[in-house]
């Protein structure tokens, strides 16, 4: 799998661009079964696509690169499985998983940086007997951000930053992905600092706390 949020198959990528840029060129190169680091980071993006596991079927036996079904003048990729039958795959379908993944990696190491605040919050909260803001549940709180949303409150860091990390930790020991890097300690500081300030929080039941997180990612 991905191992860092812009590598693939062993490339790092500095920008999103840089990295459309070296597959758009990958594709208008001739037809050809993919060798070395093409075919590494071509399977890492067979990984991310959403219908992987049916891609893969039986097992990859080569990854090629040739015209598409749909129009002859585009080139697309192909893989062609163990058991000889062979299908097509857009970059375009992978590249949306991609781009989820390094969203979600970071939004990781912000919560990360702040798992202390929102925990010490629902202690103080539950201790004064607060209940779900909407249907008044007592049991299983957990704690919401109310306006602005937790990824409003990032975007709104990062907007007088120059120092925005790329590349995040594994947060072994926890339950969250990613943490921020031994270098980047001053960025979290600050990182903790405006969310202590800025953060609007509130309890919700987990029920209440789920549904408001699937309208914020639809
Ligand atoms: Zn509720």
């Amino acid at each position: 799998m991905v191992k860092k949020p812009s590598e693939l198959g062993g490339i790092y990528f500095k920008t999103l661009d840089e990295r459309d840029e070296y597959i758009r060129l990958l594709l208008d190169k001739s037809q050809r079964v993919l060798e070395g680091q093409e075919l590494a980071l071509v399977f890492d993006l067979l990984l991310l696509h959403p219908d992987a596991n049916n891609k893969i079927g039986t097992g990859v036996k080569q990854i090629e690169v040739k015209p598409s079904r749909q129009r002859t003048d585009y080139n697309c990729f192909w893989v062609v499985r163990e058991d000889g039958t062979i299908d097509d795959f857009s970059y375009q379908k992978c590249k949306y998983n991609l781009d989820r993944l390094i969203v979600k990696r970071r939004e990781s190491a912000y919560r990360e940086a702040v798992v202390n605040q929102t925990w010490e919050y629902r202690f103080v909260q539950t201790n004064s007997k607060q209940v779900c803001e909407i249907c008044g549940a007592s049991q299983g709180l957990q704690v919401d951000h109310d306006q602005p949303l937790f990824s409003t409150l990032i975007n709104d860091f990062e907007k007088n930053r120059t120092d925005i990390p790329k590349e995040f930790e594994d947060a072994t020991g926890t339950y969250l992905s990613k943490r921020f890097c031994e270098k980047d300690s001053e960025y979290q500081k600050s990182w903790q600092q405006y969310h202590q300030q800025h953060a609007v929080l509130r309890l919700l039941c987990k029920k209440h706390n789920l549904t408001r997180k699937r309208k914020e990612e639809s």
